[in-house]
């Protein structure tokens, strides 16, 4: 049972934003849109290896988390990409998209990536990553009393990445591997849990889910304002008339595009906007024609006259 989808990190969502919004002539863009572009990757390579999972056969009761976040009891963030409850063991999945070869060093604690032009570089040693979840992990199902053991894997979820010299004593493998390494770990376990132990478990578990947010708080004079047409690929600023919003260029009207202009607001400034925030980010001269859009989205609101903001919700592109 899936009881934790797959979504998009919160970094994820403030870099798409931020290349969205952000000034090409701006120093860093390049550096946000490759950072970009590898959230992108990531993301993709774990929905990529989350298809495995379905009609796996024999998993009997079981419970999937996607991008299961907790923190420690000392206070510290973990990020897991996927867990798997079963009656048997628990299991985390780290899921790495790369192109080009890797090598993992456990003596030196890196990770070495060969990309396909030659060039290579250094990184965390992932197993260290997935050991110090699995050991805090432990940790909390020994304070709830689950005797359950962790299992934990490195699944590369890019068909043509080369596996090339890593540990032998660590499973790592292609996500085509995952169904075959589940029907060993599924052989090597007795039941530990019942039916109902588990799902008490899969409830602790979502209790303890706590979301890592980024709280970024972008100077205006770097981006990009007003509502942009999502026709035009966020090139042209619209313009709102008649109650709605205009392409003077491709003649799109669209009323809901200050949806996505919100929710970049939210993902790169904050989710509190007042009305003349809302008429200076979104070029509205008219403070009723603003307070009018404002009220129409029935937005949560606080406070009276100059002092009302509203909370834009982290779900207002969709709707
Ligand atoms: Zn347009």
């Amino acid at each position: 049972m899936l009881l934790l989808e797959r979504t998009k990190s919160s970094k994820l969502v403030m870099l798409e934003s931020l290349v969205r919004r952000l000034h090409p002539s701006d120093s860093d863009y390049a550096y946000f849109k490759e950072g970009y572009q590898r959230q992108v990757a990531g993301y993709e390579g774990e929905k990529w290896v989350d298809r495995e999972w379905f009609d796996m056969p024999n998993l009997g009761c079981h419970y999937l988390f996607c991008n299961y976040e907790f923190e420690n009891e000392h206070g510290f963030s973990h990020q897991i990409d996927t867990v798997s409850l079963t009656l048997k063991y628990l299991l985390i999945l780290e899921i790495k998209n790369i192109s080009g070869r890797v090598d993992i060093d456990e003596d030196k604690h890196q990770m070495i990536v060969t990309r396909p032009d030659g060039t290579t570089k250094s990184y965390a040693n992932p197993l260290d990553q997935i050991r110090r979840h699995a050991q805090h992990l432990g940790v909390l199902l020994d304070q709830f009393k689950f005797p359950l053991p962790i299992e934990g894997a490195l699944v590369f979820s890019n068909p043509a990445t080369i596996i090339g010299n890593v540990p032998k004593n660590f499973p790592i493998f292609h996500s085509s591997g995952l169904r075959h390494f589940v029907q060993r770990l599924l052989k090597k376990y007795h039941e530990k849990l019942s039916e109902k132990q588990s799902a008490q478990l899969s409830k602790i578990l979502l209790t303890k889910l706590k979301r890592q947010e980024v709280n970024p708080s972008f100077d205006l004079s770097r981006l990009r304002k007003g509502v942009l047409c999502g026709v035009c690929d966020f090139q042209v600023i619209m313009t709102y008339r008649g109650g709605t919003w205009q392409c003077m260029s491709c003649g799109a009207r669209d009323k809901s595009a200050i949806l996505q202009g919100l929710h970049d607001y939210r993902a790169l400034i904050g989710n509190k906007i007042t009305n003349k925030e809302f008429r200076e980010f979104f070029g509205v001269e008219s403070m009723d024609a603003a307070s009018k859009i404002l009220s129409r989205l029935e937005l949560e609101s606080y406070g009276k006259k100059r002092g009302r903001y509203y909370l834009i919700p982290s779900n207002i592109n969709k709707k």
